[in-house]
């Protein structure tokens, strides 16, 4: 919500086995997560952990999920605010905003920033339509400031996600801040079938489920989608007066999800 721009440092209880599928981002962000529980073992030959990484991909594809997952392994409290909740603010309340977020990481550290929609407040200076040119830039620079003033052994590590790489400026991709870029793609077949187990685990289903079918009928869905399909097939099938889950109850499920989709893309696609 609007109210809370950022999460205070929550604790986080979610770990990788949460998050299904995704292999070589997981390789890449265990390394992250040693550098926050060993730093010295990193920094003891000279060199130099680093402060932040993009986590770039489609939206619904478990970059939020990822990075609440590294808090988890690490357990280290994680602070998450979305770039988009910078739009419409008053002048000088972005910046501050932002200073305020880094104060309270430096005092729970180590810890894990995150921040979402990126993009919304990381576009190249100059070109932006949303919010005012002048307070986006503030907040903007406020983020590169703070990002420069902690040491690379202040135990902050910062992850952004956005799905629109091509348009952030690039000083946030300079060394010593977002230098490391982690790519999530849409799942495949097999992707989408572990991410399906996982959803499906507190559901009570039919013993007859196929569930490498459901995959295979489901090609484009995101990780957030295919969670979408198992909740409302278990509605669908509850609506019904049944005592579990079949599979016919989740064809239903994945008509309704394209359908949804089908219509976000009509409203996006002018645009793109
Ligand atoms: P956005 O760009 O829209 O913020 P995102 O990439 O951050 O999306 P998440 O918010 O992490 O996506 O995903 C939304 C939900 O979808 C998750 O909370 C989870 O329920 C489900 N989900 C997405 N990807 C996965 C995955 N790989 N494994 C398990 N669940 C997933």
């Amino acid at each position: 919500s609007k109210a809370t721009l950022f999460d205070k440092g929550t604790k986080v209880n979610i770990t990788f086995s949460d998050v299904a599928g995704l292999d070589e981002a997981k390789v890449e962000v265990m390394e992250i997560v040693d550098f926050l529980k060993n730093p010295k073992k990193y920094t003891s030959l000279g060199g130099k952990i680093p402060k932040g990484a993009l986590l770039i991909g489609p939206p619904g594809t478990g970059k939020t999920l990822l990075a609440k997952a590294m808090a988890g392994e690490a357990q280290v409290p994680f602070f998450s605010m979305s770039g988009s909740d910078f739009v419409e603010l008053f002048v000088g309340v972005g910046a501050s905003r932002v200073r305020d977020l880094f104060k309270q990481a430096r005092e729970k550290a180590p810890c894990i920033i995150f921040i979402d929609e990126i993009d919304a407040i990381g576009r190249a200076r100059g070109r932006n339509a949303i919010m005012s040119n002048d307070e986006r830039e503030n907040t903007l620079n406020q983020l590169l400031v703070e990002m420069d003033g902690f040491g690379t052994d202040s135990g902050i590590i910062i992850l952004a996600a956005t799905n629109r790489p091509d348009v952030l400026d690039s000083a946030l991709l300079r060394p010593g801040r977002f230098d490391r870029q982690i790519t999530i793609d849409r799942p495949d077949v097999k992707g989408r079938e572990t991410i399906f187990y996982v959803h499906l685990k507190p559901i009570k289903k039919s013993s007859r489920l196929d569930i490498r079918k459901l995959a295979e009928q489901t090609p484009g869905f995101a990780g957030a989608d295919i969670a979408n399909v198992c909740n409302e097939a278990a509605l669908i099938a509850a609506r019904k007066g049944k005592t579990e889950v079949e599979m016919e109850d989740f064809q239903d499920a994945i008509d309704r999800v394209i359908g949804g989709l089908e219509k976000k893309n009509k409203i996006i696609s002018p645009d793109e």
